[in-house]
């Protein structure tokens, strides 16, 4: 039997990874299949193409159905640039918080998850609890969708999915879709003095970004509302662009990312399918006319479906009452909640520490929350063993 460690010991060994999205998260997930070695639990791992990254998952009792699946990711943002008072990746406790990249988001839900490991295995459990931890969920929810298919293979349909995200441990029912597109934009080169030679990739992917902000206003102004949310619409944004390589080239290429944020009522696949006519009706046909070989593409490479709410559910119900609230919430950020309900998985989102302090420098997360999380995995044991 492995040593007992608590939370806290098991948030200090979590941040000590640096399991920042562009590394292998390899060194934490052979810790926690350790780590559960020691209560004879056996892991599974759902490894990336290049073997560099794992998601791990694993059933503490019954593979039955009506089990619980606790879902956190291993990955954190970079710190980069950023100015932080303590080592990001030492914890540090201070006046009751720890801080430490990933204290809030999301390892101190996956340390309590991992902490009452112990008491699950003691507990007579007639239902089991099922850790699913992913990789690489803060730059497009990969890892997630890469072991949906062996949870729905291998773990026996749960009666619910608590995404450990941090709310504060309020229990929150639904949140935003999140649909992530590069647009490419081949052009063609030629001296800036004869613009009649060239096609300018930029100047497209300007006109694109006016394009975009037109199908922003029409959902700004006209769309679905939803006044749970805030803002209660669905909202565009532009991201990183970049084409051309000097100010007397005439460009022949440029791409930019973009993304919408979709209320649950709303529908991903009609913007994405106005975005795609203009492409396909306007754009490209006047582009092949100057030159066959110019043209833009589209590709949607991430996406996060809306986590829907179904008040009064039985999920939401045992949620609700493992945290010992009486009202849910809606969150502002996307999840990987939304994925779970993509295979029929009915989940909420409930973990230690605030959004607020997420992604930025000197995160934390308070050791009362982490009490408070701790607490809500003692009920959750004492539900599926009676
Ligand atoms: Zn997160």
């Amino acid at each position: 039997m492995a040593k007992r460690l608590s939370t806290t010991d098991l948030l200090g060994k979590l941040i000590a990874f640096d399991t920042t999205s562009r590394n292998s998260n390899m060194e934490l997930i052979h810790f926690v299949r350790d780590y559960l070695a020691g209560y004879d639990i056996k892991a599974s791992q759902v490894k990336n193409e290049d073997g560099s990254k794992a998601n791990l998952f694993a059933t503490i009792g019954p593979n039955v159905p009506g089990g619980v699946v606790l879902s956190g990711h291993t990955d954190v943002v970079p710190v980069d640039g950023q100015q932080w008072a303590t080592e990001p990746f030492t914890m540090t406790e201070q006046g009751g918080k720890l801080y430490g990249r990933g204290t809030a988001d999301m390892k101190g839900f996956i340390a309590c998850a991992l902490a009452a490991v112990p008491l699950f295995v003691a507990a007579d459990l007639k239902k089991p609890v099922h850790l699913a931890f992913s990789y690489d969920e803060e730059v497009g929810c990969l890892g997630i969708q890469a072991m949906l298919p062996d949870l729905k293979k291998h773990i026996a349909p749960p009666r619910l999915v608590v995404v450990g995200e941090p709310t504060m441990m309020t229990v929150a029912n639904a949140h935003k879709g999140q649909y992530v597109s590069k647009t490419i934009i081949i052009g063609k080169e030629a001296h800036s003095s004869r613009p009649e030679e060239g096609v300018n990739a930029v100047e497209v992917a300007a006109e694109l970004i006016r394009y975009i902000g037109t199908l922003r206003d029409k959902a700004r102004d006209n769309g679905v509302r939803d006044e749970a949310f805030d803002p209660p619409y669905t909202s565009f944004n532009i991201g990183p662009i970049k084409g051309g390589s000097a100010f007397n080239i005439i460009p022949n290429g440029c791409e930019f990312d973009w993304e919408f944020r979709s209320v649950p009522g709303d529908d991903p696949a009609k913007i994405l399918g106005h975005y795609q006519q203009h492409l396909d009706h306007v754009v490209n046909p006047r582009l092949k006319a100057l030159d066959p070989a110019c043209k833009v593409e589209n590709s949607v490479w991430a996406y996060l479906p809306p986590l829907i709410a179904e008040p009064g559910c039985d999920a939401e119900t045992l949620a609700l009452a493992l945290a010992a609230k009486n009202d849910t919430c809606v969150l502002a950020f996307g999840t990987e909640g939304g994925h779970f309900g993509s295979i029929d998985f009915p989940a909420v989102v409930c973990g230690p520490g605030d959004i607020g302090n997420a992604h930025k420098p000197d995160e934390f997360v308070e050791i009362s929350q982490l009490d408070a999380c701790d607490t809500f995995m003692k009920r959750l044991a004492e539900a599926l063993s009676t």
